[in-house]
């Protein structure tokens, strides 16, 4: 089978890592990938925005398998356009989309579903924004309605906080067209997972729950990033929590978006709260693998991810059954200095082969090219060093043992992945 990966970061390595193992394989492409994929796949100079360009290359190389990794070409129907030329692809249509894309339409169908969520409302004028607020209290959640790259959310302390939200982003258009209208909903408490199903548009199966790290600083301080680490599974995502999940939040959202025409085809990450009762509500809906989460569940899936993927495509997913290893899996980023704010690209990386021949290590890459024979640095994030091992802790000190191996002085890394897990361990 011939299959063409769509994207460029970390969570594309670990597809095309993935996918290339599998023996149905024949051929694989990444656009635009990194120089890390370019040791699994044939990276080709397409922008992962440039629909028409990866329908042609799609046409042309008669692909059989489009697998869409990142959000923004889903949502700007890059899954129609292959449609409508009859090649197959994993990942949603445009209108399925609109689960990610935007926060109000999300909302309004799981509301309409019956999933367990937040109170909110919806708002396009600021002072009906206000009147909410004023009416609800404090602590109170303010969100852009579009995508502002995670940083529309606003968690507010008290009415003046939130009033300010609401001021930023409907009179000061902080975040552009995203932050037209609202969404404010009532502050949930309890611990975050994430949780991820594969659907064909009628059947779903799940595969595993994750925990991340956004905060750039140890403990869990200081700005959010796009993710510092994560490990699989995750401790409070118990078998419990896993079929109330499933049974309360996935196959209702599945069955709903099949009984509005809007059938969900690909991966569908639930952002989780649970309660300390094991109570799951749903935060928010992603539409794509996340990016750390995926490169953990790449290191732990046994199965072959080419018939999961192609399963999803073709609707034929109830004969699929993915395995795992027992193994816990954690991933560390390492980012270039500065990051999440202003840093220096081009800096020299060494020693990544080291790392990457440790037992049960992976090191995956995100922002990364050649330059003649030396590996840079091209964004923030730039590796992300992937171990399993058989305990959250064992995981880790093999994780931070490939970091050490690796001499990229420009780079810094958290040094306490997992330690909510690790401390659970500990006792
Ligand atoms: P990201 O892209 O980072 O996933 P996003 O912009 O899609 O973020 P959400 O996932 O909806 O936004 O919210 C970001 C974070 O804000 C959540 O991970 C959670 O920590 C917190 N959060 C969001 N909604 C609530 C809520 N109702 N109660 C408590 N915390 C919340």
């Amino acid at each position: 089978m011939k299959v063409l990966v769509v994207g460029g970061g970390g969570r594309e390595h670990a597809l095309c890592w993935a996918l290339a193992k599998s023996p149905r394989l024949t051929k694989l492409w990444c656009a635009p990938g990194n120089a890390g994929i370019a040791d699994s796949a044939q990276c080709v100079a397409i922008a992962d925005s440039d629909i028409d360009g990866l329908v042609t290359f799609a046409r042309e190389n008669q692909v059989d398998l489009v697998v869409v990794g990142p959000e923004a070409p889903l949502v700007a129907g890059l899954v129609d356009a292959l449609d409508a030329v009859g090649i197959k692809s994993f990942g949603c249509s445009k209108a399925a989309a609109q689960l990610e894309g935007s926060k109000g339409f999300m909302k309004d169908m799981v509301a309409k579903f019956g999933v367990p969520s937040a109170a909110y409302g919806r708002f396009t004028k600021p002072e009906d924004a206000r009147a909410f607020v004023e009416k609800h209290g404090a602590p109170i959640v303010v969100k852009t309605d579009g995508l502002a790259a995670g940083k529309g959310v606003t968690i507010c302390q008290t009415v003046d906080e939130a009033f300010a939200a609401i001021d930023e982003c409907m009179l000061d258009g902080k975040f552009g067209a995203a932050g037209a209208e609202l969404v404010i909903e009532e502050f949930m408490t309890g611990e975050e997972a994430s949780f991820f199903a594969i659907c064909d548009g009628e059947n779903v199966i799940p595969l595993v729950a994750a925990q991340d790290h956004k905060a750039v600083g140890e403990g869990d301080t200081g700005p959010n990033t796009g993710g510092m680490g994560a490990y699989s599974p995750a401790p409070v995502f118990t078998k419990s929590v896993e079929a109330k999940v499933m049974e309360q939040i996935i196959v209702p959202t599945v069955k709903g978006m099949a009984d509005e025409g809007h059938p969900f085809k690909g991966v569908l990450f639930a952002g989780l709260m649970i309660d300390n009762a094991g109570n799951p509500k749903l935060i928010e809906y992603n539409i794509r693998f996340g990016d750390p989460e995926c490169q953990v569940l790449m290191t732990r899936l046994k199965s072959d991810v080419l018939d999961i993927l192609d399963g999803a495509a073709t609707g034929t997913l109830d004969r699929v059954k993915p395995e795992w290893h027992d193994e816990t899996a954690m991933i560390v980023v390492m980012a270039a200095k500065g990051y999440p704010g202003s840093y220096q690209k081009g800096t020299e990386i060494k020693n990544v082969a080291d790392a990457d021949a440790m037992d049960k290590v992976k090191v995956l890459h995100a922002g990364t090219k050649m330059d003649g024979d030396k590996l840079t640095a091209t964004g923030g994030r730039v590796l992300g060093v992937t171990a399993r091992g058989s305990s959250v802790t064992d995981a880790q000190k093999r994780a931070y043992a490939a970091v050490d191996a690796i001499n990229w002085p420009d780079g810094f890394c958290r040094r306490d992945i997992g330690w909510r897990a690790v401390a659970r361990e500990q006792g």
